[in-house]
């Protein structure tokens, strides 16, 4: 009924109880989670856990903007040559993030487009992250765009001048659970706004807990809480949202 389109399974804080994390994620109806690698050693656990799980748990992989010092030309052939083999069902997460500017910009924005090209390349959706730089994701998007992109952006902060930009290319946009955060308005504004055959939904754990949990690990069954705020603020049933977002995904992931 749900899925999470952007976990990050692999991180310590779910080394102890994945099975646990998985068997309640499946209790609460999820059909998917999105695993998103975000470095090497990530990859491989990720392999790992989606072999755990077959067709349960599939793996995205990129390098995360805050790792983009670490690309390497070689690193193209590299990531397609995994796509081949069948391992990826996305690439990313990739994109920008000005908030902490782990790596140089220019080196973040190098590395973006190249994903955004391999994408297009490999015909695989794009996972894209932007954070405080709509405005460069939406030139890079525009300038890269072959009329072969196609992809979501992740943890939509509601900057709707992005959001219309990448609607009109004909993306995916998706909430986490910060949505249900109180001082969130302008996220549930974009909600109101963004319609229903373009939205997914995420945890992005084990970060962003909903507000119920805040400050606690988040983690994939919490979906729920997102399809909740999203139905609640669009005046619809969390049937609706489901049954949407989940059918939106399956089309961009070929679930
Ligand atoms: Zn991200
Ligand atoms: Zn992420």
């Amino acid at each position: 009924m749900y899925i999470d389109t952007h976990a990050h399974l692999t991180f310590p804080e779910f080394a102890v109880d994945l099975p646990d994390v998985i068997q309640r994620a499946k209790d609460a109806k999820l059909e998917a989670i999105i695993n998103i690698a975000l470095d090497d050693e990530a990859l491989q656990k990720s392999i790992a856990i989606a072999n755990d799980y077959p067709g349960y748990v599939f793996t995205a992989a990129g390098i995360h903007p805050h790792e983009a010092s670490t690309w390497k030309e070689s690193d193209y052939q590299r990531f397609k040559d995994l796509a081949k083999q069948h391992k990826l069902i996305a690439i990313g997460e990739t994109g920008l993030d000005y908030h902490y500017k782990l790596s140089p910009i220019e080196q973040q924005q190098t590395v973006f487009r190249k994903f955004l090209q391999l994408a297009q390349e490999l015909d695989l959706p794009a996972v894209i992250h932007s954070r405080e730089a709509s405005h460069d994701t939406a030139t890079i998007l525009r300038e890269e765009n072959r009329g072969k992109l196609k992809g979501v952006l992740h943890c939509f902060a509601g900057d709707m001048d992005l959001g219309k930009a990448a609607l009109d290319m004909g993306l995916y946009i998706s909430f986490t659970a910060n949505i249900t955060y109180p001082k969130a308005n302008v996220i549930r504004e974009a909600a109101k706004q963004v319609s229903l055959d373009r939205i997914m939904i995420e945890t992005d754990c084990p970060f962003l807990a909903p507000q119920d949990f805040r400050g606690k690990r988040n983690e994939p069954s919490y979906v729920v809480k997102v399809a909740e705020k999203i139905a609640e603020v669009k005046g619809l049933s969390i049937e609706d949202v489901a049954i949407a977002s989940t059918r939106n995904a399956k089309q961009l992931f070929r679930l």
